[in-house]
Formats: C-alpha cells, sequence, structure tokens
C-alpha cells in the first residue's frame, strides 16, 4: 500500500532522511522505534506529504505521491493521522469535530456523516462524550476522539505519531486498546511509539530508526529477542 524507495530529506544542511526504503503491506501493522531525532515524525509526515522530500519516491497504493495541488489532497485524505497533541476544534463538540472532515472537505451529506460519525465514537468508547467539548475531556478520551475523527474519512492507512506519549498513565491503555482492535480490524497502520509494549503484540513489524537512516527491521519477537545492530541493542537497553 506504501512505498518508499531511497527517500532522502533535508533541513538545511541537517541529513534528516537517509536513502529510505521502505514498503507497508495492506493490513500490516508497523512500530517505528528509535532515538530522538532519529526522523521518526518526519517519516511520517513524508508519508502524507506534510513535509515535502527532496530525493527518492512515495507510492500509496501504486501511485507516486503529488507534490500538491488536488490528487494530493485526496491521497492526503485517505491517510489518517494522529498526534501527540490531539489537534481537535476547541470550539466544536466532540461530534461536529469527527464530522467536519467528510461533511467540509468531503461534501458528504450531515445526516449520513453524523451516523457513521456516532457509530465511530460508539468503537472509541466516548459516545456519551458527542456533545461535549474537547475541554470537558481528559486526555484519554480525547486522543479516542482525534483517532474517531481520523476515522471518519475512511483512510485506507493511519499513522500515529506517539499518541499516547502527552497522555497521563492512567489514560494509555484506553488509547493503546483503541488502536489494538484497530489493528485486529486488519487497518493499514504505521505507529510510532515508545510503548514496547504495543509492539510486541500488535505489530507485525518493527523499524528501526537512528541517525535519518533505517537501521532494521523484523517481527517483533525477532527483533525484541535478537536485535542485529549495536544501536538497536543500546536503544532497547534504555527503553526497556
Ligand atoms: P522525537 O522522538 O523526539 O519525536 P523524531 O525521531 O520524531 O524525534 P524528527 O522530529 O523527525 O525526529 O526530527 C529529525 C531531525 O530533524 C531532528 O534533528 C530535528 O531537530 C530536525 N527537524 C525536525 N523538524 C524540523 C524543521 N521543521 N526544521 C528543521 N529541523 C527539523
Ligand atoms: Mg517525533
Amino acid at each position: 500500500l506504501i512505498a518508499m524507495s531511497q527517500v532522502n530529506k533535508w533541513f538545511g544542511s541537517l541529513h534528516v532522511l537517509r536513502d529510505i526504503d521502505l514498503t507497508i503491506d495492506r493490513g500490516e501493522v508497523v512500530v517505528v522505534i528509535g532515538p530522538s531525532g532519529s526522523g521518526k515524525s518526519t517519516l511520517c509526515r513524508a508519508i502524507n506529504r506534510l513535509e515535502p522530500i527532496d530525493k527518492g519516491e512515495i507510492r500509496f497504493d501504486g501511485q507516486v505521491l503529488p507534490a500538491e495541488g488536488r490528487p494530493l489532497a485526496r491521497l492526503r485524505s485517505e491517510v489518517g493521522m494522529v498526534f501527540q497533541s490531539f489537534n481537535l476544534f476547541a470550539h466544536k463538540t466532540i461530534l461536529e469535530n469527527v464530522m467536519l472532515g467528510p461533511v467540509k472537505v468531503r461534501k458528504e451529506k450531515p445526516a449520513a456523516v453524523r451516523e457513521r460519525a456516532m457509530g465511530l465514537l460508539q468503537r472509541v468508547g466516548i459516545a456519551n462524550q458527542a456533545d461535549k467539548y474537547p475541554a470537558q475531556l481528559s486526555g484519554g478520551q480525547q486522543q479516542r476522539a482525534a483517532i474517531a475523527r481520523a476515522l471518519a474519512m475512511q483512510p485506507k492507512a493511519m499513522l500515529f505519531d506517539e499518541p499516547t506519549s502527552a497522555l497521563d498513565p492512567e489514560m494509555v491503555g484506553e488509547v493503546l486498546d483503541v488502536m489494538t482492535s484497530l489493528a485486529a480490524e486488519g487497518m493499514t497502520m504505521i505507529v510510532v511509539t515508545h510503548e514496547m509494549g504495543f509492539a510486541r503484540h500488535a505489530a507485525n513489524r518493527v523499524v528501526f530508526m537512528a541517525d535519518g537512516q533505517l537501521v532494521e527491521q523484523a517481527p517483533p519477537t525477532e527483533f525484541f529477542a535478537n536485535p542485529r545492530s549495536e544501536r538497536a541493542r543500546d536503544f532497547l537497553s534504555k527503553v526497556l
């Protein structure tokens, strides 16, 4: 579904993505780990072109990602993204937040979208919060709303960039549970996270990045039991 080949990106003289080759199949759950500053967020942002790349190619569903314009907007709406900060619109209710994309961007009929949105809020366990404003919800509830909002666009893949890092510890589980069930339902997912438990249990593959390079990738059992590179061993000794 996603194919990156020889992707390179610089911020000025800083080489943040180096010759990245990464292919993600439909239904795969790929967890990206690595030290701070290794380029994980930039990789995610490159996939839906929030960040332009300088060299190489990214294909989504067979199509080369366009640099701009309407084709880009369409492709981007096929990839849902969830960030560390929930980015909900503060002056809109939870239900309105979830409905916004399909109604405003896709011009879908509000009645149909409302039904789908309520179904999604049900699925992430906050249907009873639909008419509240984001500030009235806990962090975990807000992040689940952000996931429902991304799903409302019926994306073909979901990107998660440290979705639980800003949460109080007791709320991490409820968000990971939603992500785990999404994975089990066959959603294609790229997840940047420090939650090694999630990586072990939900990932099909772990990708380890350091200094802008994709250092190694392997199924989680293999990766955690037997990391091949010195850098991965060093990283794991610090986080596990
Ligand atoms: P973290 O674990 O801290 O989130 P990361 O692996 O997500 O780190 P990135 O955010 O992708 O790392 O950043 C990679 C490198 O690019 C870092 O050195 C960062 O300082 C730099 N960088 C990121 N965004 C920009 C930008 N807009 N302008 C200049 N440099 C940037
Ligand atoms: Mg990051």
